[in-house]
């Protein structure tokens, strides 16, 4: 079992090596972020709530976050495993996680506050294929248009200066403790996030101890 939790501050890279190490693993990848993006997309009851919220930066209320992560959770791709990224955010959801599912690993992205404002300010993605970019650190192909199918990039509506500065006020009030938290626990690790993702995500295998060859797909055995 591969139950893997990214733990970092906003712009730490979690979304973008927790995919990778979802692709390489044949693993699925679980972002609270991206369900509740979805939700708001789909203009559901969720999504019309949690809206308000996320546009200024604050964290969603945990009973919402919750019921989308237990059904995401549940679903059959989840049962070997998954990585979970942006979930929980604070000890209460940490509590409420450890109820619901063991974890075998907790990996905590270390990374200079002063590059994490950089990094979100400089962040697209292609709303039509969902792939994430950084005008930084991992620039498109061609500037201002999505590699895959060439859309024209958005900004997230929280990736403004002023979301940006509650978001990482809120990491460090109540996130950062979970570090501690799982660290009594036995389950922390820690990778230098800086530098380029393909170093990141190098580093990130040998930290959880995990072959640098893909996992095979049905199709390849
Ligand atoms: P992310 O994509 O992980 O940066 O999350 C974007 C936004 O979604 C956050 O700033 C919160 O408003 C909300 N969110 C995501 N995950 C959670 C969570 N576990 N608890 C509360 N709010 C969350």
């Amino acid at each position: 079992m591969e139950r893997i939790v990214f733990l970092g501050a906003p712009g730490a890279g979690k979304g973008t090596q927790a995919s990778r190490l979802a692709a390489h693993r044949r693993l699925p990848h679980l972002s609270t972020g991206e369900l509740l993006r979805g939700a708001v997309r789909d203009g559901t009851p969720l999504g019309r709530e949690a809206d308000g919220h996320m546009r200024a930066g604050r964290l969603v209320p945990d009973a919402l976050v919750l019921g989308i992560l237990k059904e995401r959770l549940a679903a059959p791709d989840a049962r070997e495993g998954f990585v979970l990224d942006g979930y929980p955010r604070n000890l209460a959801q940490a509590e409420t996680l450890a109820s619901v599912t063991p974890l075998e690993h907790v990996l905590s992205f270390e990374i200079p506050e002063p590059l994490l404002t950089a990094r979100l300010t400089g962040r697209r993605h292609c709303p039509e294929c969902g792939r994430v970019y950084n005008l930084l650190t991992l620039p498109p192909r061609a500037p201002g248009v999505c590699d895959v199918d060439g859309t024209p990039l958005a900004r997230r509506t929280d990736d403004t200066p002023e979301a940006v500065g509650t978001r990482l006020a809120v990491y460090a009030a109540e996130t950062a403790p979970l570090l501690r938290y799982y660290e009594a626990r036995g389950l922390l690790r820690s990778v230098d996030a800086v530098g380029a993702p393909e170093a990141v995500f190098a580093r990130i295998l040998d930290r959880l101890r995990l072959p640098a060859v893909p996992t095979p797909s049905a199709q390849d055995l």
